[in-house]
């Protein structure tokens, strides 16, 4: 019997073991040495000047939206298709979202609906790098740029991912996740990238507190620091990380390679970036005939794990239908939502892993 095949799986190795143990021993648990190394090695990855550790990809999100000094009723862009952290940090901030339609082929932000969505009132675009493609980096900013408004990259599933040779995380303001179904992982922690010295020092003082030091609180900040624990962990990921992503991009074309099936349509990859595959997602098409849900119970049967990112459009949950039952209909996104499926792609799989998975979901086909 062949193991269970996960839809994500971290990869933490003895050099991890020992880092994180040597924290421990050294009793020096909460936010410091570690997490400054972490954050000098990951500005140094991304080639920006700031990165500041946070304690989730949430956190990291909402930290930034504080710190730009938005007013309430100021209105934040997010795409209607994503995590619904991207939004949710914008309501933490007594925030206006406004959600955009997405481009049926990348499902990331669509640069025409988006200057569709502008009004005098949008204050920042969050763009999200989905499944770890970065979105369409030269439209988005030349609409930011036109209209004065502040780009948040939300690159939670893409570390590592480059748009024309820049490493995303590096053209906005950038917003990592470390959780585990990410590309490296400290258990949970969260990074902010820019370049911009004054914004990197107002995060670090809104993630403790709004304490300039010696329990002098000059704004009303929160604790979102990072641990030395994650940070010993983030330091160790951070330099495996080219090589998971190496495999993740090795694991999509060979997958891109084997699976034959006409009713699916694989990822589609724009011209001049670099994909990182968080997630290897394929799309059921309309004249498949069987529900996506079949196929993903058949694939469970046989050992291998699906989930579908995501469900729905944002404003379809019902903390956002309870809010308003005005949205702006997203008509890709929605469309998209019924569509979508990833498989496993994970840098822990193994060549035959990949074989076996393209191999059950063409018998699939085969036996319709
Ligand atoms: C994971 C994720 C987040 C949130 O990160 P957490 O560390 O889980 O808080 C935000 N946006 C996107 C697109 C994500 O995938």
């Amino acid at each position: 019997m062949r193991d269970f095949i996960p839809i994500a799986r971290p990869i933490i190795g003895r050099e991890e073991i020992e880092a994180v143990g040597d924290v421990l021993a050294s009793g020096m648990l909460t936010q410091g040495e570690s997490v400054k190394k972490f954050e000098e090695a990951f500005s140094s990855y991304l080639r920006v000047k700031n990165s500041v550790a946070v304690s989730n990809g949430t956190t990291a999100l909402d930290l930034t939206l504080k710190a730009k000094r938005l007013r309430q009723d100021d209105e934040v862009i997010s795409p209607a298709f994503s995590f619904i952290a991207t939004a949710n940090c914008i309501l933490y901030q007594g925030l206006k979202p406004v959600f955009v339609d997405v481009d049926s082929r990348t499902f990331n932000i669509d640069p025409e609906d988006l200057k569709e969505k502008i009004t005098p009132n949008t204050k920042a675009v969050i763009g999200v790098h989905l499944y770890g493609q970065p979105f369409e980096v030269k439209a988005v900013q030349e609409i930011c740029e036109d209209h004065h408004l502040i780009l948040v990259e939300d690159c939670a599933q893409a570390h590592g991912a480059e748009y024309n040779g820049k490493k995303v995380g590096s053209f906005g303001i950038g917003c990592f996740s470390f959780y585990p179904t990410k590309n490296m992982t400290t258990g949970e922690g969260g990074m902010i990238t820019t370049d911009d010295d004054d914004l990197a020092a107002r995060l670090r003082l809104l993630r403790n507190h709004g304490d300039l030091g010696k329990y002098n609180h000059v704004e009303l900040g929160y604790n979102y620091r990072m641990m030395n624990l994650q940070g010993a962990l983030g330091l160790i990921q951070l330099k495996r990380l080219d090589e998971f992503n190496k495999k993740r991009i090795s694991n999509a074309e060979l997958l891109n390679k084997k699976i034959e099936i006409t009713g699916i349509a694989k990822p589609y990859k724009i011209d001049d970036v670099k994909h990182v595959y968080n997630q290897y997602a394929v799309k059921v098409k309309e004249d498949f005939p069987v529900a996506r849900e079949k196929l993903m119970d058949f694939l469970q049967s046989e050992g291998i794990g699906t989930a579908i990112h995501y469900p729905k459009p944002i404003y379809r949950q019902p903390i956002y239908q309870e809010m308003s039952d005005n949205w702006k209909i997203c008509s890709v996104a929605e469309k998209v939502c019924s569509q979508i499926m990833s498989l496993p792609v994970h840098p822990s799989l193994t060549e035959d892993d990949i074989e076996y998975i393209a191999q059950t979901i063409n018998e699939f086909e085969a036996q319709l």
